[in-house]
């Protein structure tokens, strides 16, 4: 019920002008998929994966001699729960503990809030965990990690404004293992302008994960925002070349229409959507089920 409210905005995008254009039309013909075409794209799906959608519901339509168009919706809904499906696992790993999680994207995408929400999640499950405050290029993150930390109950390693990401997640590392954390969350700086300096960064701070933290159970997490559209799965160019994205995190999907950038995600990235933020709060956040996700939209 939360992930349908969540998804307000995107089942009246998307399901709802679906739902309206099966009404209109009655009989399946070319139109039709023209226009579910054009609800598609500006759905931010991307053009690429729109095609390939569309290929397939008309090739399925004919192998099934569906000629109704509302049996349509039926078929709409395998192909989207098979493209967000992926045949990857949708669960973090963290199991078996210790873990440890990297959080990456840009500023403003909501990471932190992330962040706070993941060890929310975790805490209630009654697992140890513990932040460390790896984005040190602004006071505020430090600081906002802080509040979130403060607010879920768990402590947060950091140093100085400026010192060295690499370095707060080695004492966060010597300090998880001595209190023998379940799961620790690191938060990363998120400067996407120069490239090799990101990429420098990360390929730092996952060796001192590879030589400090060797047995641990391991996510990179890369936080997208869903109103940005187009623009997320841009930035997620560009995380994949420079790092091992194991997941992405797509936040504020209850702030839009356009939610179908999470499978220009899964189609285009091949990254698994792995946890969704349909709001603010310490709750908002969900685990991906690609049919949960495709039944909620629709339903
Ligand atoms: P960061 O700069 O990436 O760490 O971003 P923050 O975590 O500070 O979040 C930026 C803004 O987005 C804040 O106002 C958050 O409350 C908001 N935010 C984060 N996730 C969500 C979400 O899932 N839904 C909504 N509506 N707002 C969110």
């Amino acid at each position: 019920a939360k992930l349908k409210k969540g998804l307000t905005k995107t089942r009246q995008g998307i399901a709802g002008k679906v739902d309206q254009v099966l009404r209109a039309y009655k009989k399946v013909d070319e139109e039709l998929f023209e226009e579910l075409e054009e609800i598609l794209i500006t759905s931010d799906v991307g053009v690429q994966t729109t095609m390939e959608i569309i290929d397939r519901l008309r090739n399925m339509a004919k192998e099934r001699k569906v000629t109704e168009a509302e049996d349509l919706k039926g078929l709409l809904k395998e192909i989207l729960t098979e493209i967000l499906d992926m045949e990857k696992s949708h669960d973090l790993n963290v199991e078996p503990s210790p873990a440890i999680i990297l959080m990456v994207g840009v500023n403003g995408v909501g990471k932190t809030t992330s962040i706070g929400k993941i060890a929310h999640k975790f805490k209630s499950q009654g697992k140890k965990v513990l932040l460390a405050a790896g984005d040190t290029f602004r006071a505020a993150a430090i600081d906002q990690l802080e509040i979130w930390g403060n607010r879920v109950g768990v402590d947060v390693i950091k140093h100085q404004e400026g010192a060295d990401t690499a370095a707060v997640i080695y004492d966060a590392i010597q300090s998880a293992k001595a209190r023998k954390i379940d799961v620790l969350i690191c938060d990363t700086a998120g400067r996407l302008h120069n490239k090799k300096n990101l990429m420098n960064e990360l390929g730092k701070v996952s060796k001192i994960v590879d030589r400090e933290f060797p047995n641990a159970s391991k996510e990179i997490l890369l936080v997208l925002d869903a109103t940005t559209g187009q623009n997320a799965i841009q930035q997620a160019k560009i995380f994949k070349e420079v790092t091992d994205i194991t997941g992405v995190v797509l936040t504020k999907l209850d702030g839009t229409a356009k939610g179908g950038v999470v499978l220009a995600i899964s189609s285009e990235l091949e990254i698994p959507v792995k946890l969704i933020g349909v709001g603010e709060g310490m709750e908002d956040l969900q685990k991906f089920v690609p049919q949960d996700f495709v039944n909620a939209l629709f339903g």
